[in-house]
């Protein structure tokens, strides 16, 4: 969708800002660029929009070298997001978002409705919000507005200057996360700037790590940071990228190992003796309806010298994630119920448990598999329970 083909940018005092720049970004992908400050990010994003021309190579929006293009006619195409939101102080909210759409000539009904269906979606009641003036807004809430005026003309591309760069860290994650779930359905193709890593392994489908003026390193989060290209990435990325690979990693089905399960109506006799020809410690206790309810030990079960139900002797089990989740996710519950393991659902089933070694097993092979060019579903791990 877009691509760069060695492009340079020499400004007119001899800095060059962009050094024989290639990479590509596929159609609804959403790539950071994140670097240290001067390092030539602003100038990448400002050249797919032509607000700066490249001194040479070219630069293709759609397949098109937007040399050739119109300028103000590729812009009706790419969304613009920048760093200090600038909305017009003058213009309510709802007159901001319908900015494009009006520039590009619909009419202004059309274009105040679209303006609030866009608010709606960035988390802004265009009721409440709508005739607000930017200066009666929060600093995250004019970052949204931003969001909302790019969107507004529905473009295919959106370039994001370091759209979250001016808000508290709270505010932040929670504008990322919203993000995250806005990209999940509208699916524009995103080239987005920060000097944040974190925001850049966590926002990103693949990231470009930049030195001065070039791409140390282009792929997937998790690639980066287990597999850094050089020793200025993996410096960039820092000395605890294992943990931030954490958050980058989900649980899947394959992670999980299977313990024997017991029905909370089992009888606590029956229950001990399948624990024992298993050679078992503990079983996963699953209520009437197979919903996870929490855990039983054999020496529990031993103690009650088979009396009454497992349902009498079980314990709730309150660490679980969700499959999909990030392992960080599961690391932290594991740690805040001081657990040796984490249930795992997919939606209301039990799906298996999560263990530490799993953890680390999963960790690894997300490098391992990515390192090697190969797709994870191709990659198979016999779970403790097959072996
Ligand atoms: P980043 O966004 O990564 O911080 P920029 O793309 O803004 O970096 O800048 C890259 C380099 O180009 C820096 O050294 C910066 O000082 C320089 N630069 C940016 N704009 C201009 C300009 N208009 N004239 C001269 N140098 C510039
Ligand atoms: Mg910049």
């Amino acid at each position: 969708m877009i691509r760069f083909e060695q492009v340079s940018k020499v400004y007119a005092d001899g800095t060059t800002a962009v050094d024989a720049l290639s990479f590509d970004v596929a159609e609804g992908e959403l790539v950071t660029l994140v670097g240290p400050s001067g390092c030539g990010k602003t100038t990448t994003m400002m050249m797919v929009n032509r607000l700066i021309e490249p001194t040479s190579g070219r630069i293709l929006v759609d397949g098109e070298d937007i040399a050739r293009v119109d300028p103000v006619r590729l812009r009706r195409r790419i969304g613009y997001v920048i760093q200090q939101v600038g909305l017009f102080p003058h213009r309510t909210v709802l007159d901001n978002t319908a900015t494009v759409p009006a520039l590009v000539g619909w009419k202004k009904a059309k274009a105040r409705a679209r303006a609030a269906e866009l608010l709606d979606l960035v988390g802004l009641d265009p009721g409440t919000y709508g005739s607000r003036y930017p200066a009666q807004l929060s600093g995250g809430q004019r970052q949204r507005v931003g969001v909302a005026r790019a969107l507004a003309a529905d473009p295919p591309v959106l370039l994001m200057d370091e759209p979250f760069g001016a808000v508290d860290p709270v505010v932040r994650e929670r504008l990322q996360n919203e993000f995250l779930n806005l990209q999940a359905t509208v699916r524009k193709t995103v080239l987005m700037v920060t000097h944040d890593i974190e925001e850049a392994v966590r926002m990103g489908d693949r990231i470009a790590v930049y030195g001065a003026g070039r791409i140390e390193q282009y792929d997937t989060p998790t690639t980066v940071l287990g597999t850094p290209a050089n020793a200025y990435v993996a410096r960039f990325v820092g000395a605890d990228r294992g943990l931030k690979r954490l958050s980058v990693t989900p649980v899947e089905a394959a992670d999980l190992e299977q313990p024997p399960l017991a029905r909370f109506e089992d009888p606590a006799r029956s229950a001990a003796a399948a624990l024992r020809a298993e050679g078992a410690r503990w079983a996963v206790v699953l209520n009437a309806s197979g919903e996870l309810h929490g855990w039983v030990s054999a020496d529990s079960l031993a103690i009650a010298g088979g009396q009454g139900t497992v349902g009498e002797l079980a314990r709730r089990m309150e660490a679980w994630v969700p499959l999909g989740a990030p392992l960080k996710q599961a690391f932290g519950e594991m740690l805040q119920h001081d657990a040796g393991w984490v249930a795992v659902l997919d939606g209301t089933r039990f799906a298996g448990v999560l263990t530490p070694a799993k953890l680390h097993e999963a960790l690894r092979r997300s490098v391992d598999a990515e390192a090697q060019g190969i797709a994870r579903e191709d990659v198979e791990f016999d779970s403790v329970a097959d072996a």
